[in-house]
């Protein structure tokens, strides 16, 4: 059975008097056992000294940490059972792979036969186990991190922490460990905490993603929930490209902007609440057409920029921010006008795509 994190009311202050901060500003959290856990964020926001809380390297302020029911809050790291793979991947360059893999078993007194056979899984796992002989420094920045890897699991921890693990690595490799990264931990069932602040990591792997902000949680929930549902302006903006656009509630399914009004399908109780409103759509909830055309807003092209599988246009809407459109096989047999900068265009956002968010 994997191991059930339970994280309540937990606060870290840095620093005293007027010099304190909370870096960790009073966070609850249940982590499933077996659940690939993601804690998203911008620089400073609490993740690291979060992992590090739950790794038992530093110690809480307030609140309390428990795996399966039994508290850790204060517990030293070595009676955690956890395994940690940082950044740096932290090898011991005068060890081999499998000497570097074999550390943790000779710590827990695993030796001989049992030691080989376990570190040989461990290497096998991670498609390493031809370079056991191997020195680190003999190694690219991804195989090394795949050692990390192994080096973590060998000891079969009950709870595994990842601290930005492949941020070191070109976006190629990023793109192959993602996917070895959530395999072998889904199949180990081993519960996983990673730490990043990169949106596309956390979309492509989690299971679950708290994003945090100053020290607390803003959003929790699946990839697919906090990309297609941001509560706020934050949420919506970290996870991707968005068009965020303030514009006032007219009759139901109707929201206008100084341009002309648009269909968006928008809960009732909005309507009741407020006149003016913050929505959010996704470039790609959003298209171009001709100018003109019923139901669209009108524009005008800016710019548009190639990329092959995708064009991205902006365009000029009075009363709206640049527009962001991303079109899917731009020129391919289904892409119908092709403007020029400076053109009129037509604007259509999908009424059902249109998100109220938060203004912070
Ligand atoms: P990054 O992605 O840059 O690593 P993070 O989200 O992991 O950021 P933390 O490292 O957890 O953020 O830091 C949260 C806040 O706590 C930051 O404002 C940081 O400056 C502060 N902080 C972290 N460690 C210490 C420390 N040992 N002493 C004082 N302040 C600290």
């Amino acid at each position: 059975m994997g191991t059930r994190i339970e994280i309540s009311q937990l606060v870290k202050v840095f620093g005293v008097g007027q010099a304190a901060a909370r870096a960790v500003d009073g966070i609850d959290l249940t982590i499933e056992p077996g659940e690939l856990f993601f804690l998203l964020g911008p620089s400073g926001c609490g993740k690291t000294t979060l992992l590090r809380m739950i790794a038992g390297f530093i110690d809480p302020t307030e609140g309390c940490i428990a795996f399966n029911g039994k508290d850790v809050t204060h517990a030293p790291p070595n009676k955690r059972n956890t395994g940690m793979v940082f950044q740096s991947y932290a090898l011991w360059p005068h060890m081999t792979v499998a000497q570097n893999v074999a550390f943790g078993l000779n710590v827990r007194k695993i030796t001989g036969e049992k030691q080989a056979q376990m570190v040989r899984e461990a290497l096998a796992a991670v498609q390493m186990d031809k370079y056991a002989e191997r020195k680190p420094t003999q190694l690219s920045g991804g195989q090394q991190q795949r050692v990390a890897l192994a080096r973590a699991m060998v000891i079969k921890p009950d709870v595994l922490l990842l601290d930005e693990p492949l941020s070191n690595l070109d976006a190629k490799l990023r793109n192959d460990l993602r996917h070895e990264i959530r395999r072998i931990c889904k199949s180990s069932g081993i519960t996983t905490v990673y730490v990043t602040h990169d949106q596309k990591e956390a979309l492509s792997m989690a299971d679950r993603v708290a994003l945090l902000r100053d020290g607390k949680v803003v959003q929790l929930g699946s990839p697919r929930e906090l990309y297609r549902a941001p509560r706020s302006k934050f949420v919506a903006e970290f996870l991707g490209e968005t068009n965020l656009i303030h514009a006032r509630l007219a009759e139901p399914g109707t929201l206008t902007v100084e341009a002309g009004s648009f269909a968006a399908k928008i809960a009732p109780e909005y309507h009741t609440k407020t006149e003016q409103i913050l929505v959010s759509v996704r470039p790609e909830a959003t298209r171009l057409v001709p100018s003109g055309e019923p139901g669209a807003l009108t524009g005008r092209l800016l710019e548009t920029t190639y990329l092959g599988e995708t064009a991205q246009h902006l365009v000029e809407v009075k009363g709206c921010p640049p527009i962001k459109i991303a079109e899917l096989n731009p020129f391919g047999p289904s892409s119908t006008i092709h403007p020029e900068p400076g053109e009129p265009v037509g604007v259509v956002f999908d009424p059902n795509e249109v998100v109220p968010v938060e203004p912070n």
